[in-house]
């Protein structure tokens, strides 16, 4: 009988935190787009003789992000020197932290979605530890040379480290994509993949279903965006699988693999790897760190509502769980939402303007939501709607031409003649008309027939290109065709 194998992997995260400084030094922490090495100064370059100093917001956030994933803050830690030696460190150490973390133990509840986006599962994964460190320079190979660049070299970083407590690629990535909206929801890190700013080393073994013991893993170095964190562990796991099968068992020994991204498979790097000796010692230039009870709690009161609790209010004002994510993935797209929500007090009418109109017609031009309107032009779209300046469907058109023009509603409604037809006489002498040129909808609609009625309907809508107000000329036809016929 083949044996049914299980799936366990664990993931290492480094989350760029979102500083005006890097870690250590007065440097700009935002060398997106600079030119190489022109944010560098020369204790981020490692020079003998200089002094690293802990840049207080970094480790605020550092100690955010831990409360926000349940961690306990240490009272006490301390830094480390990791050493090693490679060009994009000029040191030959980074400052870590190795025996005495900054936090441990906290855990991040995830919702598994099936392909329609409704939640079909809830998992938790255990936060194993917590930690600071700095970063690496940027190498660039150009045919045989390599061009060292470090604007990077200093930037905080905090590492947290899973317990193996994962069980396929798809909680893999459920797992860190909620991760990520805590740390963009408490402002700790961008997290933006793209700049490399959250980028994650994945360990995957198999082991016998029903048994415990962790067998060795391969770990998967450097992934940097959620597309190869699964992609990597999915051709990770029928790998070993298939090894399993070749040699009736596990990896003899802990193996170090690269994903290569362009070939979609994995490669390895290190074959049974004792651990790495980096000699550690605590940084003897920074002092133990030590934080007080009452300054962690403090820290705690001030977090702000954390994903998942948003998530769920959202969803108890029924929008779907699938629209609720796309709302917390997105600081921006929820901005608009919130507002929109405020002003109509209607979840329906929210997710149709902003999740439906506003994303679809954004994606149809290949827009990005920063290039579209900004909250007070869709706010102003919102107002000539609700108070029926325009109709709803008409608001559809008004907000694709103000993402193609840039324009205001206003501007567009007046510019087009798209005002909304409300006032009472006009809308009488039509649905005089209406009823004179429909006298058989009108006969079977008085016969009992309520379904008749959208047959006038929809010939005021025709007659006025859809810029009669529909729920006035409905009432008004009502109340005429309900009166009794005099004659
Ligand atoms: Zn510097």
């Amino acid at each position: 009988m083949p044996v049914t194998l299980e799936v366990i992997i664990g993931l290492e995260v480094h989350a760029q935190m979102s500083t005006r400084t890097k870690m250590f030094c007065g440097c700009d922490n935002d060398a997106f787009g600079k030119e190489p090495n022109t944010t560098v100064c020369p204790i981020c370059m490692g020079h003998p003789g200089t002094l690293p100093v802990p840049n207080g917001e970094a480790v605020q956030k550092a100690i955010r992000t831990s409360l926000a994933l349940g961690c306990t803050v240490n009272g006490d830690s301390h830094f480390d020197r990791k050493h090693y030696f490679y060009p994009d460190l000029p040191s030959g150490f980074q400052i870590s932290q190795y025996d005495f973390p900054l936090a441990n133990h906290g855990t991040i509840t995830y919702d598994i979605l099936d392909a329609g986006g409704a939640k079909v599962a809830e998992k938790t994964c255990r936060i194993h530890r917590l930690h600071m460190e700095n970063d690496a320079g940027k190498l660039t190979h150009v045919g045989s040379r390599t061009l060292c660049d470090y604007n990077r070299a200093g930037t905080p970083l905090m590492e947290i480290v899973t317990e193996p407590d994962l069980r396929s690629a798809d909680e893999a990535v459920a797992f860190a994509q909620e991760l990520r909206r805590v740390l963009v929801a408490i402002q700790a890190s961008e997290a933006d993949m793209f700049k490399g700013m959250m980028r994650f080393d994945a360990s995957i073994s198999l082991r016998e279903k029903g048994t415990e013991k962790l067998n060795p893993r391969s770990e998967i170095k450097n992934l940097n965006s959620f597309k190869s964190l699964e992609r990597a562990l999915l051709y990770e796991e029928k790998r070993l699988r298939n090894l399993w099968e070749e040699q009736s068992g596990p990896l003899k020994g802990n193996i170090t693999v690269g994903w290569m991204d362009d070939e979609e498979k994995t490669r390895v790097l290190r074959e049974k790897e004792d651990a790495q000796d980096y000699r550690y010692f605590p940084e003897p230039d920074i002092p133990p760190l030590h934080f007080e009870a009452a300054f962690i709690e403090e820290v705690k009161k001030k977090l702000p509502v954390l994903p998942r609790a948003q998530r769920e209010k959202y969803v108890a004002l029924g929008l779907p769980e699938a629209k609720a994510l796309q709302l917390m993935d997105d600081p921006l797209l929820r901005s608009h939402f919130d507002a929109v929500l405020e002003r109509t007090k209607d979840v329906k009418k929210a997710s149709g303007i902003v999740l439906t109109q506003l994303i679809g017609f954004l994606k149809e031009q290949g827009k990005t939501l920063d290039q579209g309107p900004s909250k007070d032009a869709i706010l102003e779209l919102v107002d000539a709607i609700e108070s029926g300046t325009i109709s709803g469907n008409a608001g559809k058109d008004v907000l694709e031409k103000m993402i193609t023009t840039g324009k205001g509603a206003k501007e567009i409604i007046a510019a087009e003649g798209m005002q909304q037809i409300s006032d009472d006489s006009s809308l009488q002498t039509l649905v005089d008309r209406a009823i004179a040129e429909n006298q058989k909808a009108v006969e079977s609609y008085k016969a009992g027939k309520q379904a008749a009625l959208g047959a006038v309907m929809a010939w005021v809508m025709k007659e006025t290109k859809g810029q009669a107000n529909p729920a006035k000329v409905n009432e008004m036809l009502r109340k005429l065709l309900e009166t009794p016929d005099e004659n």
